[in-house]
């Protein structure tokens, strides 16, 4: 590995450290293809100081008043907010996606999501119950203790503030693990976590690989709870590390979600959004649309609307304003996405946009740029229709009748959300009662309201995050019951 400039650190106690070890993982911006940090490469030694950390911190923290709590995270999102420039432009560096959209959405979220369970720590009430002969029954929800937070690279800052931020909302302590590719932002909230006025031990980082930092993290016997983003099969993994002690477990994993245009909805529109759902962070958001459902007879007019649309979703250089489409996040990922341009000729689809690598100029010569790819021709048995590819790649099926568009729309062995588009409310109400999924979108994408259940059915997890879900999960309920009076 080349030496970096750039040292990215645990952030364990309130402070700043380097793995036990000494040793480093190698940080790329996919941009251009070359290293340009270093990370702390974490073991379950450095997780055992984060623990305990966490542990003995839980006692004040657990004890600290509702409006403090909240205060200190309406602090660390004013910081965030403060330094918004600096910190899209590590996240943009870090994964490849456009600067616009980490200045629009990526940084802007993180800091409603720390705002959002700010507001939830001095409102989240808890119930109680009164019935004769049932007693008087109040129910307490109290913070777990020390918790785990693992968030994958995608959306870096954005996953891992809207896990943090309701686990210390309800009083736990963390301890957060981001995905080594994208360390970087992670970090950043570190020191701004000691400058909002955290104590130490409140808030941990530990950075490094997933299966040996990640893997002594949920194996750890103190870690009372694990909220785990990232793919199906490492979630599998996770819940069998959890399953002997019955950790409490929150698990968002894949997707691969289905996009229905019907014949009488708005074409225009539903085109325009299908290419936002699917090339939007280079397909890398759990919520893509990787499958476009469409009415055979608006099949040909929406497929010209795409390809004509497809000129506003041109690669180029992430870290210039008004970029769309930036780099695949690494190597590795880069090379899973053009396997699938060569599966999806072998099983006999037509590529209709696409379907190739993109060699850039200058700096990003060497960068990880896929073109955005449109494929059709291919059965809901494809394993371009199966697989979760999290790139960007859409496949393209016609549907002949509502039963035909739910056949092919349920065909998988996920089900985390789905959109439909259709000038009918029956149409509407009708698919969305039988998509087998956890969000449905009607004549839209990914619009968010952070009071709503966020999560997925089937192989794309289990239990819900967002709003008062996410509270409930990182709270440990307990019912006490008064006698009636005599
Ligand atoms: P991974 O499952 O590879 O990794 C997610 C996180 O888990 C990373 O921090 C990773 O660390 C860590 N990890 C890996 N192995 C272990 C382990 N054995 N124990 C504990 N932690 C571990 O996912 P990706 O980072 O590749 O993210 C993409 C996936 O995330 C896609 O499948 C996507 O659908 C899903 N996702 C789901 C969302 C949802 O809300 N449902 C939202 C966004 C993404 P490291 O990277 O260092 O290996």
């Amino acid at each position: 590995m080349s030496a970096s400039d750039l040292l990215i650190d645990n952030w364990i106690d309130g402070q700043s450290r380097p793995a036990l070890s000494g040793e480093r993982l190698a940080v790329h911006e996919p941009a251009t293809g070359k290293i340009y940090a270093e990370v702390a490469d974490s073991a379950a030694a450095d997780v055992a100081l984060a623990v305990d950390a966490a542990t003995r911190a839980f006692a004040q923290w657990s004890q600290t008043p509702s409006g403090e709590r909240a205060r200190l995270l309406e602090a660390l999102a004013a910081l965030i907010e403060r330094d918004h420039e600096a910190l899209a432009q590590a996240e943009s560096r870090d994964t490849g996606k456009p600067i616009d959209l980490a200045r629009r959405v990526d940084i802007p979220r993180a800091v409603a999501n720390l705002r959002f369970f700010a507001a939830a720590a001095t409102q989240f009430a808890s119930e109680a119950h009164h019935g004769a002969g049932a007693g008087f029954n109040v129910t307490l929800r109290q913070p777990l203790g020390a918790v785990a937070c693992i968030s994958p690279w995608n959306l870096p800052l954005y996953l891992l503030t809207w896990k943090i931020a309701p686990a210390l909302a309800a009083g736990n302590t963390v301890i957060a693990k981001p995905s080594e590719i994208t360390p970087r932002s992670a970090a950043l909230l570190g020191e701004l976590s000691r400058e909002a006025g955290f104590a130490p031990g409140v808030l941990n980082l530990v950075q490094g690989s997933g299966d040996r930092a990640g893997q002594a993290l949920v194996e750890h016997p103190q870690v009372k709870a694990i909220s785990f983003t990232g793919s199906t099969a490492t979630g599998r993994r996770i819940a069998a590390a959890a399953a002997p002690r019955l950790a409490k477990l929150s698990l968002e994993l894949g997707g691969k979600n289905p996009y229905l245009i019907f014949a009488d909805a708005d074409l225009e529109r539903a085109a325009d959004t299908a290419l936002a759902a699917a090339f939007t962070n280079q397909g890398q958001i759990c919520l893509c649309a990787s499958r476009i459902l469409i009415e055979a007879r608006a099949y040909a007019a929406v497929r010209e609307k795409l390809i004509a649309g497809m000129a506003d979703w041109q690669p180029a250089d992430p870290a210039l304003a008004g970029t769309r489409f930036g780099a695949l996040v690494s190597g590795a990922h880069y090379d899973k996405v053009l396997a699938y341009f060569d599966r999806a000729r072998a099983e006999g689809g037509r590529i209709v946009a696409g379907g190739h690598a993109l060699a850039l100029a200058g700096r990003n010569k060497d960068g990880w740029f896929v073109a955005p790819t449109l494929i059709e021709n291919l059965g809901p048995d494809s394993a371009l229709n199966r697989e979760e590819i999290f790139g960007p790649v859409a496949t393209l099926q016609p549907f002949d009748n509502l039963d035909h568009a739910l056949r092919l729309a349920n065909a998988s062995d996920y089900g985390l959300a789905g959109s439909v588009w259709t000038g009918s409310l029956a149409v509407a109400q009708n698919v969305a009662a039988r998509l087998e999924c956890g969000i449905v979108w009607i004549n839209t994408w990914m619009t968010r309201d952070l009071r709503t259940p966020f999560g997925g059915s089937k192989q794309s997890g289990l239990g819900r995050e967002g709003g008062l879900e996410a509270m409930r999960f990182f709270t440990e309920t307990r019912n006490i019951c008064l006698a009636d009076p005599p």
